[in-house]
């Protein structure tokens, strides 16, 4: 039987011109995905993409349909069985394609779409006759027209005939660097994986930045959020991590800036950090999984002085939801149970009892003239390690 994965695109049909270079970005994006199960040729027809194995094992197309799910600009996919353009291979084909379901189901209705105006049925003729047939084998099944638990399509296009069973909703979003590239800041916790997903899922390309601060975060830590990198790529594409050493600047925090202050501080040098990193990287914005008010250095007061130590936007997608959306999303991309492994990230070392809810831009910034912020980062910047995420 001649397997073929028909996947629908979304939204990137309705950019206009750009329609092209999306559906160009999605077509790379697959490839790449695709390449570690076999060779396939991918083509694009009325808005749908057709992918079929050209060169790999018998369950390579199976596997490679399970990966099109993960795949943002894809809004439905099917795996269907390709068959010549007359009744008696639709139907044989949809008796041997679909054996097994229609076995297991109680109901089923029969769906055609004849795009191909010569070919001799109509849709209802081949509904009518396809559905006779498969009652005449099935003596257990039912048709119901309203809610059946297995629809069966068949699709008469240009070059072949097609039948499938349901089609499974995709991962939606535009492709993974139609959007340009920003650079995460990652984190071992649960809310910054979940922001990266966010946006890739809106097309961007992804690089992330992770801070730490050894012998205070141990070799364990960055692991971790190497494997955190390595559960995004699933989404995202291969995802580079850029490790920054730390420490001193958090030891120079600690002994030269007023406690209160140590939060926003630390916050703001890395951010300044990730902007400088972003440039390098070509990264155009910055994304973080704050969510507002949910910890003291995510206040109103406290963003916005965050806020202004970068030269680029920064996104955080999560700033309107709750800890417990947020935790569904981490559970559904399954980064939540590398998330809660216990190990600590700089953003704990060194925390202040009474970090200041209200900061005010002078002091912050007396602050760290008197600390010498500028000089910290420079170094710290020019000591980033280059990773690959662990899969
Ligand atoms: P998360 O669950 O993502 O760690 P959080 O609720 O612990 O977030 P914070 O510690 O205030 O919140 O961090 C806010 C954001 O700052 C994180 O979502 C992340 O984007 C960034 N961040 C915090 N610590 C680090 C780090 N060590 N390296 C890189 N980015 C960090
Ligand atoms: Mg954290």
């Amino acid at each position: 039987m001649n397997k073929i994965i028909l996947l629908k695109v979304g939204e990137i049909a309705l950019k206009g011109l750009n329609r092209a270079t999306f559906e160009a970005q999605l077509m790379a994006n697959i490839r790449r995905r695709l390449r570690k199960f076999g060779t396939f040729e991918i083509r694009s027809a009325q808005s749908t993409l057709y992918i079929r194995l050209t060169e790999g094992d018998e369950d390579a197309i199976d596997r490679a349909f399970e990966a099109c799910k993960d795949i943002f600009g894809i809004v439905t996919l099917s795996l269907a069985a390709e068959c010549e353009k007359n009744y008696e291979s639709i139907r044989a084909t949809a008796l041997d394609f679909l054996g097994e379901r229609l076995s297991e189901v109680e109901t089923f209705k029969v769906d055609a779409k004849r795009s191909d105006k010569r070919f001799p049925m109509n849709s209802p003729e081949i509904m009518a006759t396809l559905g006779g047939d498969i009652l005449e084998k099935y003596h257990h099944l039912r048709v119901n027209v309203h809610e059946p638990e297995l629809l069966v399509t068949v699709e008469v296009r240009d070059f072949a005939a097609y039948v499938h069973g349901e089609r499974v909703r995709g991962a939606g979003g535009m492709p993974v660097g139609s959007a340009g590239k920003a650079m995460m800041l990652l984190s071992g916790g649960i809310d910054s994986p979940v922001a990266g997903y966010m946006m890739a899922k809106r097309g961007l390309e992804l690089a992330a930045v992770h801070f730490e601060s050894p012998p205070y975060t141990s070799e364990q830590a960055r692991e971790k959020v190497l494997m955190l990198a390595g559960k995004l790529e699933r989404f995202c594409g291969r995802l580079r991590v850029y490790v920054v050493p730390f420490t001193e600047a958090q030891l120079a925090i600690r002994d030269k800036c007023p406690e209160e202050l140590f939060t926003i501080i630390m916050r703001r040098m890395m951010m300044k950090c990730a902007c400088l990193i972003a440039e390098a990287q070509e990264c155009k914005a910055l994304i973080t999984g704050e969510s507002l008010g949910q910890v003291a250095s995510q206040t109103l007061g406290a963003i916005c002085v965050t806020d202004l130590a970068s030269d680029r936007p920064v996104f955080r997608p999560l700033i309107g939801m709750d800890k417990v959306e947020i935790i569904r999303i981490a559970r559904k991309i399954e980064t939540f149970e590398t998330s809660i492994l216990p190990y600590e990230d700089c953003c704990t070392v060194f925390t202040p009892k009474h970090p200041r809810l209200r900061p005010h831009l002078d002091e912050v910034l007396a602050a760290e003239e008197a600390l010498g912020a500028d000089q910290y980062i420079a170094e710290a910047v020019q000591n980033v390690r280059e990773y690959g995420a662990i899969i």
